[in-house]
């Protein structure tokens, strides 16, 4: 729950402070990007500069959140450098570790004094000038709800539609534990707002391409059961990629077809990337913990979904990984 402490950062972060520069994660999701535009509409209302510079880009599914003028940059150094200097602060969103902001996180260090973070994913020490951090919270948009409208601004239209992405994606729609009452009651003050749930939904989930179905397919024939069929693993090789033309393709979430077989605990999907790197990504049902597991591997997230990403070959890698979940249920 987001408390007094948390407004007074914000306060903080707020006073005598006009020019802003915010950024989040590499490949960023509706989280990201929908804290992202909630916050920078809130800010601009308030007469501040915003720029919101991003690693990576924006994927075409959430290209619907940004409008008025509010769109994402491609962090490049020679054109941003100088907007992260002369910013007054810089905000961070929807992560704390640093090493997953890609090519941002160099600047960011050099600058940490100024930086401040909003973040919901369990976090060890930063070096953040000042961390704003809730765990209980569902999603990063839920803590921006909270943190502006205690100063009395009402989201416009498309704020509301922003932070009700972050707050429904990160919550599968309102289906995960972190699912609370609060994240109910939000969502309907945001519909009251204005937000057609409808319409979020099939923007997100209904314009898949060809591609990714076409790659969904390709990853399920890849389908492996250990430790009795509770855990359940694809692998997605470059292969697969070229012949789909799927590399900008967000994969994570193929995974809900694996937990959604009868007896299946972990999901785990692996990736290759270019460069000799494998992306884990990691999804579990219930008290199984694979935050704990990601972590030991140096990855992150929550307890129900992670992300690991490790130097390696597939087949090594997915050996390691699969061995150290099948330990929690005695395969
Ligand atoms: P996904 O599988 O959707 O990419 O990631 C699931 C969750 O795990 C994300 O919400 C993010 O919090 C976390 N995550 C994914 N990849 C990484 C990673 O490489 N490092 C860390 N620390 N966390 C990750
Ligand atoms: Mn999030």
């Amino acid at each position: 729950m987001i408390g007094a402490a948390h407004h007074a950062s914000f306060e903080a972060l707020l006073k005598g402070h006009r020019r802003f520069v915010l950024t989040t994660h590499v490949n960023p999701d509706g989280d990201a990007i929908g804290s992202e535009m909630g916050l920078a509409r809130f800010l601009r209302s308030r007469g501040a500069e915003v720029r919101i510079v991003n690693q990576d880009p924006t994927p075409d599914t959430l290209g619907f959140l940004e409008k008025d003028g509010f769109r994402a940059e491609v962090y490049d150094e020679k054109v941003h450098a100088a907007a992260f200097d002369q910013a007054e602060r810089l905000v961070l969103l929807d992560n704390s570790a640093p090493d997953r902001f890609g090519r941002v996180t160099p600047r960011l260090l050099a600058l940490a004094e100024k930086t401040f973070c909003i973040d919901h994913h369990p976090t060890r020490e930063t070096p953040w000038a000042e961390t704003i951090l809730d765990d209980g919270s569902c999603a990063t948009a839920e803590m921006i709800f909270e943190l502006v409208t205690r100063t009395g601004w009402r989201p416009d239209g498309a704020a509301a539609e922003a932070l009700y992405v972050g707050i429904s994606t990160d919550t599968g729609v309102f289906r995960f534990n972190s699912t609370t009452p609060r994240a109910h009651e939000i969502a309907a003050e945001l519909l009251r707002l204005g937000v057609e749930p409808a319409r979020a939904y099939q923007e997100i989930y209904e314009r898949n391409s060809v591609s990714y179905t076409r790659l969904l397919g390709q990853a399920l024939t890849s389908l492996r059961l250990d430790a009795g069929g509770a855990v359940a693993s694809v692998r997605i090789t470059r292969d697969m990629l070229q012949a789909t033309d799927g590399d900008g393709i967000d994969t994570s979430e193929m995974t809900t077809a694996l937990l959604a077989m009868d007896g299946v605990r972990v999901a785990l999907l692996f990736r290759e990337l270019p460069g000799g790197r494998i992306k884990v990504s990691l999804r579990s049902k219930g008290d199984l913990d694979v935050h704990r597991l990601a972590s030991g591997f140096g990855g992150g997230g929550h307890r129900n979904a992670s992300g690991i990403v490790l130097a390696g070959a597939l087949d090594d890698v997915s050996e390691r990984i699969i061995a150290e979940a099948k330990r929690p249920l005695g395969g």
